[in-house]
């Protein structure tokens, strides 16, 4: 089986953790803060705060914000579930804007329609583009609404390590409060588990650092009163044990030495898909104009006027041996959304698009003769 998506260690990576195995320290020691300067470094953001997940990253994202019962917070409904359940974790309630179908990204115009709509008590607190597939939202956009409709914006850019967007990296915050980045062994760069938050007001770098590690200090600055003595912290909020550990660290900052080249084949890849696919009936995300895209994924959607059925096509591609995937199932569709009141139709585009849509493999160590299988069984798969 050709998988979809798959990490790429080398042994640089592997002498990188090792050397932390043998290091005094293998968590809350040298490395993660190191690994935070050198991802904050490369992205341009004032400060970075990892964590053991973007999952974790977005909590204590939305959190430091200050979302609570009675907050709404918007995002994609075409996203990984994490996306939302952060503003649940917080107690806030969950809405969603409808996707572009071209960018398969949540549509601004669609933003705009709905923040009119909505009366001001009820507009949201906080806003979360995904960039999905790796390509940058017009974030510039999703900010200017942001300012003249009062939310705040954390992007979750999981798929978009070291992608680009006017001539910023992704990460940078200039259109936004917080940028989250994701490590999972499928996304751009790994730490096995792992998260990052990033973000230019220190205060919310400060604060995000607290609640990573049960809201505890040992900084007098942040104390309610004079110390104890020299074995004294305090807890000052309610947070979790969110921290990376030493060796994820180390594995993050061996990888990220390679970040411009992964995207750079990742690109590759993909601009032969793009040639490769010409002709036939399915349709890729449209590229955007000053947007480089990561290309976590590459998704082709099926023009089923002129295909077998979906499903069809993609058990004939399982069967071939090609890891396809869908990404992703609508998230107000899913049974716990559902639970809450969404439910069919209520996000027409998210819909479509799922009934549509095919993850074929993308990864760096993909090699053209895998990829001309894929585009040969995706061929015979498509067959009516
Ligand atoms: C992978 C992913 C997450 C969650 O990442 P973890 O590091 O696995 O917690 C969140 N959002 C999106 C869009 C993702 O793809």
């Amino acid at each position: 089986m050709i998988p979809y998506g798959r990490q790429e260690i080398s042994q640089a990576d592997i002498d990188a953790v090792t050397e932390v195995l043998r290091s005094d320290f293998l968590t809350q020691g040298p490395v993660v803060p190191r690994f935070e300067q050198a991802v904050a470094k490369k992205v341009g953001a004032a400060h970075a705060v990892a964590v053991n997940s973007a999952t974790s990253a977005l909590h204590v994202a939305v959190a430091a914000l200050d979302v609570g019962p009675g907050d709404v917070v918007w995002t994609s409904p075409v996203t990984f579930v994490a996306s939302a359940n952060c503003a649940r974790y917080c107690g806030a309630d969950v809405d969603f804007v409808d996707i572009d179908p071209e960018t398969f990204n949540m549509c601004p115009k669609a933003l705009r329609e709905k923040l009119e709509a909505t009366p001001e008590a009820s507009r949201p607190k906080v806003v979360i583009p995904v960039h999905l597939c790796g390509m940058s939202t017009p974030a510039a956009e999703i900010a200017a609404l942001g300012r003249e409709f009062g939310f705040r914006i954390i992007e979750d850019a999981s798929h978009t390590v070291g992608g680009a967007y006017k001539g910023q990296p992704v990460g940078s915050c200039a259109h936004s409060d917080i940028t989250v980045f994701s490590f999972h062994p499928v996304k751009i760069v790994t730490t096995a588990e792992g998260g990052l938050a990033l973000t230019n007001d220190p205060g919310l770098a400060q604060r995000m650092s607290l609640l990573r590690s049960h809201g505890v200090t040992r900084d007098p600055a942040l104390m309610t009163h004079e110390s104890d003595g020299p074995w004294y912290y305090q807890m000052v909020e309610l947070g979790w044990n969110y921290r990376m550990t030493e060796m994820q660290a180390a594995l993050g900052l061996s990888q990220l030495d390679r970040l411009g080249a992964f995207v750079a084949r990742r690109n590759v890849l993909a601009d032969s898909y793009d040639s490769l696919l010409s002709g036939l009936p399915v349709t890729a995300q449209a590229r955007q104009a000053e947007t480089l895209s990561a290309f976590h994924l590459y998704v082709v959607r099926l023009d089923l006027s002129q295909t077998a059925p979906h499903r069809t096509v993609f058990e004939r591609l399982r069967d071939a041996g090609i890891g396809v995937n869908l990404h992703y199932i609508p998230v107000h569709l899913q049974p716990y959304y559902r639970g809450l009141g969404f439910g069919d139709g209520d996000f027409p585009e998210a819909e479509r698009y799922y009934a549509e849509a095919i993850s074929i493999p993308l990864y760096p160590g993909l090699i053209e003769a895998d990829q001309d299988r894929v585009v040969a069984s995706l061929r015979e798969a498509l067959v009516p």
